[in-house]
């Protein structure tokens, strides 16, 4: 069975691809066993492919089998003779500042590395923080610690000391890895300083700090091991780990776009396989595609689509260290065209920004190197869709919307290469994955068969990617995610299944209004404001209404070259009245310089309901929040409706 699929519009492919798909879906337990067999190096083979308990929250899969997930993401290909070949192309924050290396030289830096932590005592199933900026080192520390089967925990470097503090004592991490300064943009944030006043906030908790000298400008503490010193000293020959295919890889904690963030853990041989699977499957990886997912480690995309899904495959993976917008809004583009990239792999957030730019930015560069364009974190508004597909795919690019969760680990949704004959919907995951069987709920708990309908998204049977569990706090797992419907994982999403059978997901639960009865997805509201053209950005909410039950809320930020009249509020109401209907055009429309967003860049709807409803003191956790005087300025503008 072949494992890659390719995107293709001849009917033969389609009508394997469609044979493909059932086949693996009359057994996933049998087609994962194929996998797992085929992909991963195990020292000792399992002796179950799955072993679950939902009722109890418990997912198992590969028991008893034994492998090191280091081992399978370098060593592998260094003795399958591909030892020279390219691992990591970092393309640092300094515009064409780039550095290849090589699978070889990865175990040797990983190796190095992997020695520091033992000889600062960290054992086997030790958590490790990684607070660091997008550097190889990053990748390094990641490995070193599956090398030695330490569990890290990454938290991104742009999060504050009382976020990185929690990070640090929820996961009773005892040796922390950081760096001096990161540099994004060209602005240095000072990490090691941030990294002090969050172990001030601990004390006794954090017995060795490794410091990374990535700019060299701050003088290290008296008590820093200096990672680049320590691991020039340390022996570029280590031994690897026998872990269990349950035993922990990674801590990660979630966005925070819903509420205080979940710590899940990730364990190493399903996670892996998932990761290497969806990787090849998704992107229509080839050997020798050049791959570039621009996500930060600190996310879940970076985990699975920078490093662990790339490695495994032994691909190239560029580590991004920049933002879109430095030195200006061809960053992306310009490295494309360098780098001859084959698959980038974004978010919405960041579209929406480029795609105000105007299209100069991406034209004057050569994108023929580029077969797939992905998404991921948002909805993708059809608007931003046709962009990426039409001006930056120069519609020869098939475009993976791909919707998942840090739960889920590894790609859940994304339209497969049926898509291409039954024609791509801008905006709609479309298709699951293998072994991925979506249902919709209603709040009572039933299933909404058929076709042209929408519900709460819950999926039926664990994939080998999936959180274990909520860490130190197995209860909230199951609450979180099992208890809400037994038997079934609930996603918190919703989502709609067209007359085609195709999934659209339409935002989270919690963000669906409901306006005199009917149910609006937030995405869709947005989706048509976008297209009115004065409009760069917006977010939309429900707040308590009289007579309607709901009413919208739309906070909108402008174009920078557009100038507002009297009107453009009422233009606005218009343009959504006409797209989608009266019922849905928007109460009331605030216009705002900026929105409520998660560090990751997504929009905190929660935070804008409770302002639009009037309720200021229950804005929630705000730890995840990239910008806090956003938000004074938003509840300033929200008098004018008082
Ligand atoms: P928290 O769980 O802490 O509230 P979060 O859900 O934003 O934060 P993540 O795990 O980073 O944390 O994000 C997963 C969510 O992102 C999904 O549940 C979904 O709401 C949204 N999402 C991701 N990809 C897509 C996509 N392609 N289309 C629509 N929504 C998406
Ligand atoms: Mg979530």
């Amino acid at each position: 069975m072949a494992a890659s699929a390719h995107a293709t519009s001849t009917t033969d492919d389609d009508a394997d691809y469609v044979a493909y798909y059932n086949d693996c879906m009359q057994n996933p337990n049998a087609f994962w066993d194929q996998q797992a067999r085929q992909r991963l190096q195990w020292r000792q083979l399992y002796d179950k492919v799955a072993d679950h308990n939902l009722a109890e929250g418990q997912i198992r899969w590969f028991t008893n089998g034994k492998l090191n997930v280091a081992e399978n993401c370098i060593d592998r290909h260094v003795e399958s003779g591909r030892g020279d070949a390219t691992a990591l192309i970092y393309e640092a924050d300094e515009p064409g500042t780039t550095q290849h290396i090589t699978y070889k030289e990865l175990q040797e830096q990983v190796n190095r590395l992997a020695n520091v932590l033992l000889q600062q005592g960290v054992k086997q199933g030790d958590r490790v923080c990684l607070y660091l900026p997008m550097t190889p080192y990053a990748v390094y520390a990641m490995l070193a610690c599956a090398r030695i089967g330490a569990i890290h925990t990454l938290v991104f470097a742009g999060f504050s000391e009382d976020a990185l503090a929690a990070r640090i004592s929820d996961g009773d991490c005892r040796v922390l890895i950081t760096a001096d300064e990161s540099v994004r943009g060209g602005k240095k944030i000072p990490l090691r300083q941030i990294a002090n006043d969050a172990l001030a906030q601990i004390p006794g908790q954090v017995r060795a700090v490794l410091v990374q000298e990535r700019t060299g400008k701050t003088p290290p503490q008296a008590y820093d091991i200096k990672l680049y010193e320590a691991m020039a000293a340390a022996s570029p020959v280590a031994e690897s780990a026998t872990v269990d295919a349950e035993d922990g890889l990674f801590l990660l904690y979630t966005s925070g776009s819903t509420g205080a963030p979940k710590g899940l853990l990730h364990t190493s041989g399903g996670y892996l396989l998932y990761a290497g699977y969806t990787h090849e499957h998704f992107f229509d990886y080839k050997p020798g595609d050049i791959y570039a997912c621009l996500a930060d480690v600190g996310w879940i995309t970076g985990h699975t689509y920078v490093v662990y899904g790339p490695l495994v495959n032994g691909a190239t993976t560029v580590i991004f260290e920049s933002v879109p917008t430095y030195p200006d809004a061809s960053r992306y583009w310009e490295m494309v065209e360098r780098l001859r990239i084959n698959q980038l792999y974004t978010a919405p957030t960041a579209l929406r920004l480029l795609m105000k730019q105007g299209d100069d930015f991406v034209q004057k560069h050569d994108r023929s190197s580029l077969r797939v364009l992905g998404s991921v974190g948002e909805p993708i508004n059809p608007e931003v869709w046709r962009w990426f597909h039409d001006v930056v795919g120069n519609k020869q690019c098939r475009i993976a919307d791909t919707w998942w969760q840090t739960e889920t680990g590894g790609i859940m949704m994304c339209p497969s290469p049926l898509a291409s004959k039954e024609g791509h919907k801008p905006g709609a995951a479309m298709h699951p994955a293998v072994g991925v069987v979506p249902l919709l709920l209603g709040t009572d708990g039933q299933e909404i068969k058929g076709n042209d309908v929408e519900g709460l998204l819950c999926l039926r049977d664990p994939t080998p990617g999936m959180a274990r569990t909520v860490f130190g706090n197995h209860k909230r797992f199951c609450e979180t995610y099992w208890s809400h419907f037994p038997g079934y994982y609930f996603t918190g999403d919703g989502a709609k299944r067209d007359s085609e059978g195709h999934y659209h997901i339409t935002g989270r639960v919690d963000d669906v209004i409901n306006v005199s009865g009917h149910r609006l997805g937030t995405a869709e509201v947005e989706s048509s404001l976008l297209l009115h053209k004065g409009v760069a950005e917006s977010a939309v909410v429900g707040y308590p209404h009289d007579v309607k039950g709901e009413g919208i809320c739309a906070y909108v930020i402008l174009r920078a070259d557009f100038e507002p009249t009297g009107n453009t509020a009422k233009e606005l109401k218009e343009v959504v009245r006409h797209h989608i209907g009266a019922f849905a055009s928007p109460d009331r429309v605030q216009l705002v310089k900026d929105l409520p967003k998660t560090r990751s860049g997504k929009i905190m709807r929660r935070i804008l309901r409770k302002i639009a409803s009037n309720q200021l003191n229950e804005l929630g956790d705000l730890s995840t929040l990239a910008e806090p005087k956003v938000v004074d300025e938003i509840i300033e503008g929200h008098k004018e409706f008082l």
